[in-house]
């Protein structure tokens, strides 16, 4: 059991702060306050995080933590938090962790008895669930998929039958290609894509994967909302159809194959049912 409570003001903590996702004014009055307030700020790009640091006349002291250096940082960051200092993590849009640097620290904190702390405020994949449409519990976020092709077909095929609305992250250089991926994966569901969210050209794209194929220049910052698996309601009278198989020159067993595969039934039982079916005519 780890009960650490964030509210001793003299101990150690560390902050996990969500900075704006595009537009500078969605920052909290909470995380101006904290950055201002902690001994030092890793931030996860430090020439960005200047334009917003500057913006809120934060003076605390800045260092850089990324995906390159964080297997070295971890560490010292860890003895940091030991001498007792605050310490806040922050990365170039959204919530840190959340497909950003932070996990690596925030487990290591929590590991070492240290307060870990979030300050909630913008991300792009809820932000996108909410405006989506799309039912939104539950939810998979997904955040990135791999950028090798062939993996991105595995990870789809096993997201293949999940039934409710998923979250993905996407570079507007993969984005076609990813949807020519789902379309042949996860068939033509029904997508939101959306742009640029709390930017000037923000832009919401709802409609099917095929239609947003369609579509030249998808460009910007995106996040794709695909709805869940549906399963298909068959509405057939198998008998029927296996004779219509039967009648089209289909061997009988090879019908009642096919039958057993389209409405997901044994192929034992449905041949039992079908003889049974014969004889009482
Ligand atoms: N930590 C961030 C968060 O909480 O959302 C996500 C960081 S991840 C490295 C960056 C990806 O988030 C982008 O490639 C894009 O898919 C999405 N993203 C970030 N800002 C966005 C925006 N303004 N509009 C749409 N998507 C955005």
């Amino acid at each position: 059991m780890n009960r650490i409570r964030s509210y001793d003001r003299e101990k150690a903590i560390l902050y996990l702060v969500a900075t704006p996702i595009g537009n500078l004014l969605d920052m909290t009055y909470r995380a101006v306050n904290i950055l201002k307030e902690v001994d030092k700020i890793y931030a996860e790009d430090t020439r960005n995080s200047i334009v917003l640091l500057k913006h809120y006349e934060i003076n605390t002291k800045l260092e850089s933590y990324h995906e390159f250096n964080q297997e070295i940082k971890t560490d010292s960051i860890i003895e940091e938090l030991k001498s007792g200092m605050k310490i806040a993590i922050i990365s170039d849009a959204g919530l840190p962790v959340i497909s950003d640097p932070g996990y690596r620290i925030a487990k290591e904190a929590i590991k070492n008895d240290i307060a870990v702390s979030t300050i909630p405020g913008a991300s792009a994949g809820i932000s996108a669930l909410v405006s989506s449409g799309f039912s939104p519990s539950p939810y998979t976020f997904y955040g990135f998929l791999d950028s090798k092709e062939s993996k991105r077909i595995e990870e789809l095929n096993n997201l293949k039958y999940v039934d409710h609305t998923l979250i993905f992250y996407e570079a507007p250089h993969r984005i076609k290609n990813t949807l020519e991926n789902m379309l042949n994966v996860l068939g033509n569901r029904n997508v939101c894509l959306a742009r640029e969210l709390t930017k000037t050209y923000e832009e919401y794209l709802r409609g099917t994967i095929q239609e947003l194929l369609e579509l030249d220049n998808l460009k910007g910052e995106m996040v794709l909302i695909v709805d869940g698996y549906k399963e298909e309601k068959i509405d057939i009278n198998p008998f029927e159809k296996i004779d219509e198989l039967i009648s089209l020159g289909y061997k009988p067993n090879e019908a009642i194959k096919e039958v057993s595969k389209l409405i997901n039934v044994n192929r034992k039982e449905l041949y039992n049912d079908y003889v049974e079916y014969k004889n009482q005519r």
